[in-house]
């Protein structure tokens, strides 16, 4: 039997918002209150706005997260933030391993599964994304390489409450291509099974997150896949309406 799992919707803004979008932050926290203990929420501004944000949401229900830590603690890595630092700004998850940074900042499985354990060191919810590139896709190898990526990036220790993970297939991140949610069943009924696998009870409740040009008009057919426990959401997340439309399918 399925495991009761409530569903979380995260927002990933990326590279976008200044301080004055505190206010799309008030009217998220006000859309929030009709799915108390139906879904949660999690919104990933820029690492400027977390201590803002963080001090905005607090007792709200909505959890403010950052997009990337570094495995340390601290030291001597100009430019770099770590996960005791997101927690010391107010933050209560952090993604790690999203596809961009494995693009542009080469990050590995590994680095990914050193950058959970900061995660939990700190206190935070590590969101972990993989995904398979188009080309691997086509190849016929996406559960090879989720697989491979899913095994490679969790840390051992993970617990339903201290770990999600994140699908996104690259080819469907901002680009308006969604995979059919016959692919996404099959991929996701695969990641639980890994998980269940690795994990055991745990694994059961572990929340697996579908990412990919999610937005209201697809939200419903994807994210009531048998094993999707919500959506990473970017683009719409920027706009309140379609982020509180995406998760207003568990009203
Ligand atoms: P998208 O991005 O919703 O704009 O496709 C998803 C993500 O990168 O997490």
């Amino acid at each position: 039997m399925a495991a009761n799992i409530i569903p979380l919707v995260a927002g990933n803004w990326k590279m976008n918002g200044r301080a004055a979008s505190r206010g799309e932050l008030t009217k998220i926290i006000a859309g929030a209150k009709a799915l108390t203990g139906k879904a949660d929420l999690i919104v990933c501004p820029p690492a400027t706005l977390i201590a803002s944000f963080s001090s905005a949401a607090q007792g709200s229900g909505v959890t403010i997260g950052g997009q990337d830590c570094h495995a340390e603690a601290s030291g001597a890595h100009t430019g770099d933030i770590s996960a005791e630092m997101l927690a010391d700004a107010g933050a209560g998850a952090v993604i790690v391993g999203h596809s961009e940074r494995r693009k542009d900042h080469h990050e590995t499985d590994a680095q990914v599964r050193a950058k959970a354990k900061a995660a939990w060191r700190a206190g935070l919810i590590a969101i972990v994304c993989i995904g398979e590139q188009r080309a691997e896709r086509e190849a016929g190898n996406t559960l090879e390489v989720v697989g491979r990526q899913l095994g490679g990036s969790l840390p051992d220790g993970a617990t339903a409450e201290k770990l999600v993970i994140a699908y996104e297939p690259v080819w469907a991140i901002g680009t308006g291509l969604t995979p059919t949610p016959g692919d996404v069943a099959e991929v996701h009924a695969f990641l639980r099974n890994r998980l269940t696998q690795r994990f055991h009870a745990g694994g059961k409740r572990m929340r697996v997150l579908y990412g990919g040009s999610v937005k209201p008009a697809n939200a419903k057919e994807l994210l009531t896949v048998p094993e999707v426990n919500g959506a990473l959401v970017g683009g719409a997340a920027l706009k309140v309406e379609d982020f509180l439309g995406i998760a207003s399918i568990y009203r």
